[in-house]
């Protein structure tokens, strides 16, 4: 499956809002968004009046983005989402952020998710004790994900995990910095989710 290899400041400079996708850079002034830079492009500065259906898929594209999902991947999530119970919406930002690679970077194995799906893509973390290399794994609350025993691995999520810390966990997850694991306590509810996004534009995009 493709995926993007452009520029990442470009995607929030797009959007608009820090889709936190560089890591530490991220919190710094150095920033695209903190130092005001507007949407790319000739035009970018451009403001024409946007549609219903502009707005709704600026919201799709932010969370796609945030999350590093190639359009059919992400209709995937929100197809898989649609046949459960629930309020759809909710359940696609659910299942997004109980992904293995975006739970890998809450835990704070890695500094962004791209990072973290490469991270896990690699084969340096364990899920309920066995090796899991699929970013895309879907977890549940009681799931346990540690990194590797191996030195080089423990080795280098050590600084990270000092960041991720200092920053605070989500509540949903509890880390154990020492052994370098965690475990989902619970599926996280809409208010645990950090996306700033209307997720029902998305259902409402997707519903046409
Ligand atoms: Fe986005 Fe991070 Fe670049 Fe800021 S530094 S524009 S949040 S990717």
């Amino acid at each position: 499956m493709g995926r993007y290899t452009g520029p990442s400041c470009k995607l929030c400079r797009r959007e608009g809002m820090k889709l936190f996708l560089k890591g530490d850079r991220c919190y710094m002034a150095k920033c695209a968004i903190e130092q005001g830079r507007t949407t790319p492009g000739v035009h970018g500065r451009r403001r024409s009046k946007i549609s219903d259906y502009g707005v709704q898929l600026r919201e799709k594209q932010r969370l796609r983005r945030m999350y590093g999902l190639q359009e059919a991947q992400f209709r995937l999530f929100f197809d898989r989402a649609a046949r459960k119970t629930g309020r759809t919406g909710e359940t696609l930002l659910q299942m997004l952020e109980l992904r293995l690679d975006s739970v890998a970077y809450r835990m704070g194995f890695a500094s962004s998710r791209k990072a973290a799906r490469q991270f896990v893509n690699h084969g340096h973390v364990l899920v309920n004790g066995r090796r899991c290399t699929i970013a895309s794994r879907v977890l549940k609350a009681g799931d346990a994900v540690e990194v590797i025993n191996r030195p080089p691995s423990r080795e280098y999520v050590k600084p990270l995990m000092d960041v991720a810390e200092s920053r605070g966990y989500a509540p949903w997850i509890n880390v154990d910095k020492a052994a370098a694991k965690g475990e989902v306590l619970h599926v996280p509810s809409r208010e645990e989710i950090q996306p700033i996004v209307n997720e029902q534009l998305i259902v409402e995009l997707y519903s046409k």
